[in-house]
């Protein structure tokens, strides 16, 4: 089969021949119908992360059940399913509490013995234990969810990452309240899904800060009350204007030191901030410490801390019904041999989302 094989840092993908093995134990082959190219593969890409080559990138993903291995009971070849790092081994203390996404023991095949992907003699390790820049994916059955075969697989793929982190964000990690402020700082695909899900949970006022006006423009038509663009104005003193001293929630979702500190600065004494992006490896988030004294809080979010097998089908009903707007994030589609070309654009901050598809 053909996938993108990431070398190093700074390095183009190189589309080549991969041999995938069969499927062991608990593992199943998926055909990938629909990838997304999203902003945590740029991190390994530019630098900002570090992953040793050869490897698949590609984390947001659907497709179709090829083949499956012999202990695997709750799919079969020809169903449609939904991939996701979430990946979990179900008896670890964080998964029998309930929280899968921090799940400590994914099970994932080693990729020195025995590999799942070989290219060149090489074992190639798969980004997340998913690798979904290639036609076909080797994935353990509990990082694939079934879905129904209506539900259309450009959009699903989106579910996979972008939209369950920030829609995942919103309602389960922050519990945003009906009624209530929400900033969220950064509009490309994490960002949209934010805001779509504190739209989705009943905010009153949403105030969407980017640095570009088209992504402003799609925040407004995807939820957002308001819009702020930081390159021209000071987006938290905007956001303590807009919001009369402060919004009860902040949801960081590009990935950058300051904005996280910006979050912190936006939120109402008593409100929460939530950091969703990527903050750079070796890099400190600074916030001034007697604030803590007016009850400020600062998270992380995983993810959207999901139960993905539980949430995924509950957001494809959301978007049957029109309140969670897909269509619109998926900004272009290209083949798998354009990948490097749809980097550079999420780079650029050309695009909300480009879904690569396969035939
Ligand atoms: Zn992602
Ligand atoms: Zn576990």
């Amino acid at each position: 089969m053909k996938a993108a094989i990431y070398h190093a840092a700074h390095e183009q993908l190189s589309i080549e021949d991969v041999e995938i093995d069969e499927p062991q134990g608990f593992e199943l082959i998926v055909r990938t119908a629909a990838s997304g190219v999203c902003h945590s593969d740029l991190h390994f890409v530019d630098g900002f992360y570090f992953m040793p080559g050869p490897a698949v990138l590609g984390h947001e993903a659907a497709g179709v059940v090829e083949s499956v291995g012999p202990l695997v009971t709750e799919v079969k070849p020809g169903d449609h399913v939904i991939a996701c790092l979430s990946i979990y081994c179900g008896k670890c203390e964080r998964c029998l509490v309930g929280e899968t996404h921090l799940c400590g023991n994914k099970p994932v095949r080693d990729p020195d013995s025995n590999p799942g992907l070989l290219w060149e003699g090489k074992g190639v390790r798969q980004f997340a234990g998913l690798g979904s820049y290639a036609e076909k994916m080797l994935l353990h059955e509990n990082a694939v969810v079934k879905i129904e075969k209506d539900m259309p697989l450009q959009q699903a793929a989106l579910i996979g990452c972008g939209v369950t982190t920030g829609v995942g964000a919103a309602l389960k990690t922050a519990n945003v309240q009906a009624g209530s402020t929400v900033v969220v700082f950064g509009a490309g695909g994490v960002g949209l899904s934010a805001i779509q899900g504190a739209r989705i949970a009943g905010a009153r006022t949403i105030i969407a800060v980017d640095r570009i006006e088209h992504k402003l423009a799609t925040a407004r038509e995807l939820g957002a009350t308001h819009s702020v663009d930081a390159s021209t104005e000071d987006a938290v003193q905007k956001v303590q204007e807009l919001t009369g001293g402060g919004a009860d929630y902040a949801f960081e979702c590009v990935g950058l030191k300051v904005l996280a500190e910006q979050c912190w600065a936006a939120i109402r004494p008593g409100g929460t901030a939530t950091v969703v992006g990527m903050i750079p490896q070796g890099e400190m988030v600074e916030i001034p410490g007697p604030e803590f004294l007016r009850e400020k809080k600062i998270q992380g979010s995983s993810m959207g801390s999901n139960h993905f097998k539980v949430d995924m089908p509950v957001y494809i009903d959301f978007y049957k019904r029109g309140l969670l707007r897909l269509d619109e994030m998926i900004t272009q589609t290209a083949p798998l041999s354009e990948v490097n070309d749809r980097l550079r654009a999420m780079r650029d901050g050309e695009v909300a989302r480009s879904v690569l598809v396969f035939d």
